[in-house]
């Protein structure tokens, strides 16, 4: 019989799937309804809010039956906040589901085999403790219902925060900046950024800390060029937290979503602070992008290295190589490297850091991939790429085609976008050789993957 369902009905389902953003999935003739905060294996009583044709979406009411899956989150938040969507999921559940996820698109989205993609996988890389991974947070401020400055995330598709101050992916440190950042607003009477109005003046809190140095860098993000009293506020902050090195203000006076401005000045301190991985020091300014889960990353590159397969002569491009972290590693193990970044910042910390590190054979190129790879079209032997979520322009697709190397090694944070690429890669010249997941973003749906491609 089909089933349809209404809004504000109640009525019992199994999840039997989860969707991409980590929904569960339960269906009853024919319709289908996503779950927030539902476990695969649940049976649980929901609430219909809203429906289309075939399908809707319900809130979790009672879980009637738990999944073998499911366990206590370990966040008192969990369930309202937008940051992580697998909190009430065994760590062993998760990876399984981010594997599968890749699994799924690869072949989907991909259009490869789905006995060739197991036959070439390689397994998941977990964490042997998920919690307090990150080594940085950016927390938005807004205004509570009582008119005093919160600090926290955003719930998920919304713009009202839930405050926290003690989130368990980021570090304990991270705590007492952030009380210490709105006792002195409430102090100066400085209110919070209004994403509606354009007005008030502190967007968002960046904290960053290098792991194996211990550097803290606070970055304030604010509608303004000052901080009314910035040199206290500098103060108060190293007094609760003297691991703090570097106090930067960033100025963002647009009405948008985007965190960061065009435009970082140093309050207090350096410019950056350093960090290590695989025995490579590191500068890392406010602007430039790090990977945020230091202990995979090691784990991540190492492999990306190992699929590179160099053996000391090779010339590799790193493309999408913010402060040359793969660059660097490459480096070590080949005749020459070229790095290709957009941000600027990155790029003079890229270079700063191979001087740092005594590195000589590593050349840095500040623009576009698709801009600067046509361009120079140095033959290379390997080229690694690392894009954002978006991927791979088509550009820089066709062109790393046209340069013929002999390996390219995929580095990614999306497996949608990864799938469509490697589709265009493997459609002629080049075979996907090996796949393995990194779970760099551990209780979040979001997964690293890298992949080795030949040349035919
Ligand atoms: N490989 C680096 C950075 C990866 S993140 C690491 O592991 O640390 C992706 C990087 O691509 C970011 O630094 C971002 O600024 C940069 N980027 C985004 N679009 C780009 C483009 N079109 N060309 C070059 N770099 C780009």
């Amino acid at each position: 019989m089909e089933t349809v369902y209404r809004k504000n009905d109640i009525t019992t389902i199994e999840i039997t799937d989860m969707d991409e953003k980590g929904q569960g999935i339960g269906r009853a003739g024919g319709f289908t309804l996503f779950v927030k905060d539902a476990v695969v294996g649940d049976t649980v009583e929901v609430k219909v809010m809203k429906t289309k044709k075939s399908y809707g979406f319900a809130r979790l009411m009672k879980i009637i039956i738990p999944s073998p899956d499911r366990v206590e989150p370990a966040c008192p938040i969990a369930r309202s906040c937008g940051g992580c969507q697998l909190q009430e999921m065994s760590y062993e559940a998760e990876l399984r589901f981010k594997e599968n996820k890749v699994r799924n698109n690869l072949i989907r989205l991909g259009g490869f085999d789905e006995a060739f993609i197991d036959s070439i996988k390689e397994n998941i890389v977990g964490m042997e403790n998920p919690v307090r991974y990150r080594n940085k947070a950016q927390y938005p401020l807004g205004t509570g219902k009582d008119g005093k400055n919160v600090v926290g995330f955003y719930a998920g598709h919304t713009h009202t925060i839930i405050p926290n101050t003690d989130c368990l992916l980021g570090r304990e440190e991270n705590e007492i900046i952030l009380k210490t950042i709105l006792e002195f607003a409430e102090e100066e009477k400085i209110p919070a950024y209004n994403g509606e109005t354009g007005k008030g003046l502190l967007r968002h809190v960046l904290i960053r800390e290098g792991f194996q140095t211990g550097e803290i860098m606070v970055c304030l993000i604010a509608n303004g060029k000052e901080i009314p009293n910035g040199e206290r506020l500098c103060k108060k902050l190293k007094e609760a937290q003297p691991g703090i090195v570097s106090i930067c203000l960033n100025t963002n006076t647009k009405l948008t979503n985007v965190i960061m401005g065009d435009t970082t000045r140093v309050l207090w301190g350096k410019e950056t602070i350093g960090d290590r991985l695989g025995g490579i020091r590191f500068a890392i300014s406010a602007r430039s992008f790090y990977q945020v889960n230091p202990v995979q990353t090691e784990k991540l590159y190492a492999k990306a290295v190992e699929y590179a397969a160099l053996t000391g002569n090779e010339t590799v491009w790193d493309l999408y190589c913010g402060i040359g972290t793969i660059s660097l590693f490459m480096a070590k193990k080949a005749g020459k490297v070229y790095g290709v970044e957009i941000i600027p910042e990155a790029i003079e910390d890229a270079k700063e850091n191979a001087a740092a590190n005594g590195i000589t054979n590593a050349e840095f190129f500040t623009g576009k991939a698709e801009e600067v790879l046509p361009e120079l079209m140095y033959p290379a032997d390997v080229i690694v790429v690392d894009p954002p979520r978006k991927g791979c322009d088509e550009k820089c697709l066709a062109t790393m085609l046209f340069m013929e190397p002999k390996r390219i090694v995929y580095v990614s944070c999306d497996s949608a976008t990864l799938a469509r690429d490697l589709k265009i890669l493997c459609g002629e010249r080049y075979v996907l050789k090996a796949w393995q997941c990194y779970d760099q973003f551990c209780r979040t749906v979001h997964c690293e993957t890298v992949c080795l491609l030949e040349r035919r």
